[in-house]
């Protein structure tokens, strides 16, 4: 399929005086009804302005598109929202592969945690290169990550055109400083990369960071109006140690200290029981979750309990974790794979539809990382997030159900063209702003000081 950029020289029936940067022409657009249900819109056309959805319109050959500065025709292709991962630590590729077929405690304790304390900023910003270049591939427009040296991180999300919700990740070990850090890191680079970088306070979870921390968290998020994000009920093994230990699980230690009343991320929850739904609906923060089924298929965990948030009005948004657990940051993958897990875990082949699974990769996960308001739907007013797929291959070949094709047949690398904030970060799948081959190769020649695990040290002790 032809796919050409030109400049465009055509007469707008509209306002002749405001060009367009970017229109997109020809393509099938997915789209939300006022119910967030999704549908589909024939021979759409996009126009982007200042980086930002100014129309979207049921073209026809006698209607010509406005004068713009780039146009894309994408005959064939279908238009959607782009895929937002909600939870991963995107430095973490540098350890994908490095752990597997090991139960989670000497998963952290023997690999993970020894190798993440040689960590040096270089690494880190290395793996946020390589991470960003996979997620604009794939066609992931927008990530919320939590790690150290968060600052490498945001260096890469400015550098790939990538949008990113960032928060650095700390633990009471850490002492006060580490709380410091994450405060002082959320103020600074709060809204940096022209508004594409928005950021969160990041205590990593309730066994690492005791209530006092968590108690702390929450009256900072609350005086500077930032957003939390931390990993809680990760496995129904935690929430059982939690409640040995302290006598509550660990939704309930987020409640007793303020975090359900803030805006807060929370990631997995696999391990979220019953009564913590009572305890959620007490919140009066916004309260999102992240699925990551990937990960928990390998750990042979449970999954999210997705259908239950969603009746008590909770969006769960599609994640990847760090590729070290889930050796890819495929969210199109994680779409697929929450398809099918909600079905076997539901018993219940009716729940979460081709549809529904959509509404989870866009809208949802737009509301769970808080930016409901910006992205996850070609909209009017919404960023130019966005990406093409092309449906002409032959694994996506008859099309009788358009939702059906895309999550259960369709694949990452269908993704032709990625678009942030109206640039176009990879076009006929050429990325334009990272280079992965040198990325890899000065990442590899690293792997030897980055992997030694022969001083005994680690990061921290995983004991729940
Ligand atoms: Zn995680």
């Amino acid at each position: 399929m032809t796919d050409p950029t030109e400049p465009g020289d055509f007469t707008e029936p509209g306002d002749p005086t405001n060009p367009a940067d970017l229109v997109i022409t020809g393509c099938t657009a997915l789209v939300h009804d006022p119910h967030g249900d999704i549908g589909f819109l024939d021979n759409a056309t996009l126009v982007i302005r200042d980086g930002a959805i100014v129309t979207v319109t049921q073209g026809n050959a006698a209607t010509p598109p406005p004068p713009t500065t780039e146009l894309i025709h994408a005959d064939g292709q279908l238009a959607l929202p782009g895929l937002i991962n909600c939870h991963t630590h995107a430095p973490m590729v540098a350890l994908r592969g490095l752990a597997e077929d090991l139960p989670i405690e000497q998963w952290f304790n023997a690999r993970i945690w020894p190798v993440e304390s040689n960590l040096t900023d270089r690494d880190i910003e290395l793996g946020a290169l390589l991470a960003c270049a996979e997620m604009i591939s794939a066609g992931v427009t927008a990530f919320a990550d939590t790690y150290f040296a968060m600052d490498q991180v945001a260096a890469a999300v400015r550098h790939s055109g990538l949008r990113a919700n960032l928060g650095q990740a700390y633990f009471s070990s850490q002492g006060p400083e580490g709380r410091e850090r994450s405060l002082d890191f959320a103020l600074r680079q709060r809204g940096a990369a022209n508004g594409r970088i928005t950021t969160s306070l990041a205590p990593h979870a309730p066994y690492t960071v005791d209530d006092a921390d968590l108690t702390a968290t929450a009256d900072l998020a609350r005086e500077h109006g930032l957003p939390v994000h931390i990993h809680a009920a990760e496995n129904k093994d935690q929430t059982a140690s939690s409640v040995a230990r302290h006598g509550v699980t660990p939704i309930e230690i987020l409640h007793r200290t303020g975090l359900l009343d803030v805006d807060v991320l929370i990631a997995h929850g696999t391990g979220i029981t019953d009564q913590d739904l009572a305890v959620l609906r007490q919140g009066s923060g916004r309260i999102g979750v992240a699925t990551a089924p990937k990960g928990y298929l390998k750990f042979a965990w449970d999954t999210t309990p997705v259908r239950a948030l969603s009746a008590i009005g909770i969006p769960v948004g599609l994640a990847t974790d760090g590729a070290a657990s889930n050796n890819t940051l495929d969210v199109w993958e994680s779409m697929t794979l929450t398809a099918l897990t909600q079905k076997a875990a539901e018993h219940d082949p009716t729940w979460m539809t081709a549809r529904q699974a959509l509404r989870h990769a866009t809208t949802e996960s737009a509301r769970a990382i808080g930016l409901s308001e910006a992205i996850g739907a070609l909209a009017p007013g919404r960023r130019a997030d966005l990406i093409l797929v092309d449906l002409t291959g032959p694994h996506t070949q008859p099309i009788h159900d358009l939702a059906a094709t895309l999550v259960l047949s369709a694949r990452s690398a269908d993704v032709r063209t990625t678009i942030v904030d109206g640039k176009v970060l990879m076009r006929d799948r050429r990325l334009h702003t990272l280079d992965v081959p040198e990325i890899a190769a000065e990442l590899t020649a690293r792997l030897p000081a980055l992997t030694d695990r022969s001083h005994g040290r680690r990061v921290q002790h995983y004991d729940t």
